[in-house]
C-alpha cells in the first residue's frame, strides 16, 4: 500500500505505536457518533489525535516524494480523501480509513523487514575462516584476524575472504558477484583481488590489502542497506501503477465533482459522491498485492533455510516442470569413502600421501575422501605445488620429481596414459574411479563411493508427484556409476546423463529449456554454468562450491532435498496467492468504483470496502508467512 515504504526508523515499534494511537482516536470519535456522545472537546481532541497518528507519517511520505520531484502517490490519495471526508462532515469514516491505511502499512512493513534479513543472511555467505600462511606452514583463522600485510592461500573453488593483491600462483577469478561481469578474469602476481570473488582454478596466495570491515562485502551490505532504504520492493510496481493511476484518481475525483455539480446536486453534495469516488479508486490494494505475498513467501523459506535471491526466482520456480540434478554432492552425499586401491608399484602409502597431496587443495567432494582415507591410517599428504583443477576431469600438479595428475580416464587419456590392465579389476565397478598419473604412467587408483542423501528419493518422488514431469540427473561420473546411484533413487536409465563436461550439462539443459521452464540444481564448480543458464539455478548451501552458489538464484542451506519440494510447492502457493490477490484488488475496485459512480454508494461502504479489501490482500499474502518449509 504505502507505495513508498521508506524505513524510518526501521523496526517498526514507531509504526505500530502510531497505529495504536490512530485506532484510539478511532475509538473515541466511534463512540462519540453510535454509542455515547463525548464532551465537545474530547471529540474533537480524539479526531485530531486519529488524524495526525494517522495522517502525518503519509503525508509526510508524500510530501518528501513531491520534494523528490517523484509524482503524486497513494500516501497523498490517502491523505487527500480523509480531508476531503472530514470536509463533508464525515469525520469517521475518514479516521477509519487512515486507522486502516496505518495498520496494513505496518503489516507490510513487519513483512518486509523479515526479507531485509533473509537478504543480510545471504550476504553472510561470505567465509568465516582464511587460510593464513605463517612461518610454521599454513593455518585456518578467522577472517577478521587478517590484517593488511598477511599472507593467506586460496584454494580453487575458494572465496576471497578479503581484499587482496596476488603475490604467487595464477588462475582465474569469477568477479561477477562483485563486478557484475561474468566473464571470469585472469589473474597474477600483482593483480588486486576482491572479497568475496571466487577463485576458479589456481592456487593463489594473496597479500591482504583491506582488513575485513573495510573490504568489498562490507561496503556492499552497506550499499544493499542504504539501497533497500530507499527503495522498497513494492516500488517496482507502484512505479508504473500507483503512480500513473494515482494522478488518474487525483483528477478523475476532481472531474466527477464538477459533474456531479453539473448535474445539479448541492456542492457538499457533489465533494462527498468525488471523495467516495477517491476512496474507491485507490489503488492500494492492488499495489501492495503482489510485494505482500512475494515478501512473505521469501522470509517463509528463508526462515527454512532456502534463500531466493529476489521474487523473480521465486515466481519461475512455481513454473518449472523439468528439474535437471547433479549426482555427486547434490542427489548423493558427497562424503565419500574410499573403497579400494592399487598401487602399482605396490606400496599403497607412498600412492596415498601422493594422490591426497595433490588432492589437498581441492573443494571437491572425492579429494575430502582420499583426504580422510590418508589421515585414517595416520600418513602425511605429499607436498604438491600449482595445483590446477579441471572440473569433471581432475587435478593436476609438480611435486619435487615433476608433473603429477590425478582424474578420471577422460583426464589420463589427455595425458596420453593407455589404459593399464591390472586396473581392470577397479574399473568395471560401479564406484567413481580415480587415476594417479606421471605424465603417460599411471602410478595406481583408488576408487570412491558416495552414497545417496537419505532426502533424495523421497523428494524426487514428492516433485513428481505434485506435477513435475522431467527428471534428469546429470553427471560427470562414469555411467555404471551414475547407473547405481540412480536406481537406488528410482531413475530410469534414460533419465541418467553420465560422462558430461561441464558444457555437456549447458547443452542438456538448454535442450530441455526448449520445451519449458527448467531448473538445476547443483553443488559444483562444474556445476555453475548449468545453473546460470536453468531457468531457475538451486545450490546446495553450507557444502556447495561458492562458485555455485553464486550462478544459482536459490540456495538450499540446510542441504535437504526435501527443502526442493517444499520450495516449489511455497512458490507455487505464491503464485496463487499472487492471482488471488489481483483478482480480487481488481474486482473489488471495479464494483466500488461504480457503486461510487452510479449507485449512490456511502463514503462509509467505499472506506470499509477499499481499506477492508487492502487488509484482506496483505492478510492473504502473510498466510504464505506460516508455511512450513523444514529445518534440516
Ligand atoms: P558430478 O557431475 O557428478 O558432480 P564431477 O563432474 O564433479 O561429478 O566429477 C566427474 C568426475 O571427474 C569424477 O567422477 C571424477 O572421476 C573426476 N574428478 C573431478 N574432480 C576430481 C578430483 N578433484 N580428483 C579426482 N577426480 C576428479
Ligand atoms: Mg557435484
Amino acid at each position: 500500500m504505502a507505495g513508498q515504504e521508506h524505513s524510518h526508523g526501521g523496526d517498526g515499534v514507531e509504526d505500530m505505536a502510531l497505529t495504536g494511537l490512530t485506532f484510539l482516536g478511532l475509538l473515541l470519535v466511534g463512540l462519540h457518533e453510535y454509542l455515547q456522545p463525548l464532551p465537545p472537546g474530547l471529540y474533537w481532541a480524539a479526531l485530531a489525535l486519529a488524524y495526525l497518528a494517522g495522517g502525518v507519517p503519509p503525508l509526510l511520505r508524500a510530501l518528501r516524494e513531491l520534494w523528490q520531484g517523484h509524482v503524486l502517490d497513494i500516501d497523498l490519495l490517502m491523505v487527500t480523501a480523509a480531508l476531503a471526508a472530514l470536509a463533508v462532515g464525515a469525520g469517521l469514516e475518514g479516521a477509519v480509513l487512515l486507522a486502516l491505511f496505518s495498520i496494513s502499512g505496518t503489516l507490510e512493513h513487519r513483512a518486509m523487514g523479515r526479507a531485509r534479513r533473509a537478504v543480510e543472511a545471504l550476504m553472510q555467505l561470505r567465509p568465516e575462516f582464511a587460510l593464513l600462511q605463517g612461518p610454521q606452514g599454513v593455518t585456518e583463522v578467522p577472517v577478521e584476524s587478517l590484517k593488511p600485510g598477511d599472507h593467506v592461500v586460496l584454494r580453487p573453488g575458494a572465496r576471497v575472504p578479503v581484499d587482496g593483491r596476488v603475490v604467487e600462483g595464477t588462475g582465474r577469478m569469477d568477479e561477477s558477484t562483485v563486478t557484475g561481469e561474468a566473464a571470469p578474469v585472469h589473474k597474477e602476481p600483482g593483480a588486486a583481488v576482491h572479497e568475496a570473488c571466487v577463485n576458479l582454478d589456481g592456487v593463489l596466495v594473496v597479500e591482504v590489502t583491506r582488513a575485513l570491515a573495510d573490504s568489498t562485502v562490507a561496503r556492499m551490505i552497506r550499499l544493499v542497506t542504504e539501497a533497500q532504504a530507499a527503495k522498497a520492493p513494492s516500488e517496482r510496481f507502484s512505479d508504473w501503477f500507483g503512480q500513473r493511476y494515482t494522478v488518474a484518481v487525483l483528477a478523475g475525483s476532481v472531474l466527477a465533482f464538477f459533474i456531479f455539480w453539473a448535474l445539479g446536486r448541492a456542492p457538499s453534495e457533489a465533494l462527498y459522491r468525488a471523495a467516495t469516488l477517491l476512496v474507491a479508486a485507490s489503488p492500494c490494494a492492488v499495489v501492495i498485492s503482489v510485494p505482500a505475498a512475494i515478501l512473505s513467501a521469501l522470509s517463509a523459506a528463508a526462515r527454512g533455510g532456502v534463500l531466493f535471491k529476489g521474487g523473480a526466482a521465486l515466481e519461475r520456480l512455481a513454473e518449472v516442470r523439468a528439474f535437471a540434478f547433479d549426482k555427486t554432492g547434490t542427489l548423493t552425499t558427497g562424503r565419500a569413502e574410499v573403497t579400494d586401491l592399487i598401487a602399482l608399484d605396490g606400496d599403497e602409502d607412498r600412492f596415498l600421501t601422493l594422490l591426497a597431496g595433490i588432492e589437498a587443495q581441492s573443494e571437491h567432494p572425492i579429494a575430502a575422501a582420499l583426504r580422510r582415507a590418508v589421515a585414517a591410517r595416520g600418513l602425511r599428504p605429499a607436498l604438491v605445488r600449482e595445483v590446477k583443477s579441471h572440473p569433471s576431469e581432475g587435478i593436476t600438479g609438480v611435486d619435487d620429481q615433476g608433473a603429477l595428475w590425478a582424474g578420471n580416464a577422460r583426464l589420463s587419456a589427455r595425458m596420453g596414459a593407455a589404459m593399464e590392465p591390472r586396473l581392470a579389476a577397479l574399473e568395471s565397478g560401479e564406484e567413481t574411479l580415480v587415476l594417479l598419473g606421471r605424465g603417460a604412467v599411471i602410478l595406481g587408483a583408488a576408487t570412491v563411493a558416495d552414497a545417496p542423501r537419505e532426502s533424495s528419493a523421497a523428494a524426487l518422488v514428492a516433485l513428481r508427484e505434485a506435477g513435475v514431469s522431467r527428471v534428469v540427473m546429470m553427471t560427470g561420473d562414469r555411467r555404471p556409476v551414475a547407473l547405481r546411484v540412480g536406481g537406488a533413487l528410482g531413475l530410469k536409465p534414460d533419465e541418467i546423463e553420465a560422462g558430461l563436461l561441464p558444457a555437456d550439462k549447458v547443452r542438456l539443459v538448454e535442450a530441455m529449456a526448449a520445451e519449458g521452464p527448467v531448473a538445476f540444481v547443483g553443488d559444483g564448480v562444474n556445476d555453475a554454468a548449468a545453473l546460470a543458464r536453468a531457468d531457475v539455478g538451486i545450490a546446495m548451501g553450507a557444502a556447495g562450491s561458492e562458485v555455485a552458489l553464486q550462478a544459482a538464484d536459490v540456495a538450499l542451506m540446510a542441504e535437504d532435498m526435501a527443502q526442493l519440494a517444499d520450495a516449489r510447492r511455497l512458490a507455487r502457493r505464491a503464485a496463487r496467492v499472487i492471482r488471488q490477490n489481483l483478482v480480487f484488488a481488481l474486482g473489488a475496485m471495479v464494483v466500488l468504483v461504480i457503486g461510487g459512480a452510479f449507485f449512490e454508494l456511502p463514503l462509509p461502504l467505499a472506506v470499509l470496502g477499499h481499506e477492508g479489501g487492502t487488509l484482506l490482500v496483505v492478510l492473504n499474502g502473510l498466510r504464505l508467512l506460516a508455511d512450513p518449509i523444514r529445518k534440516g
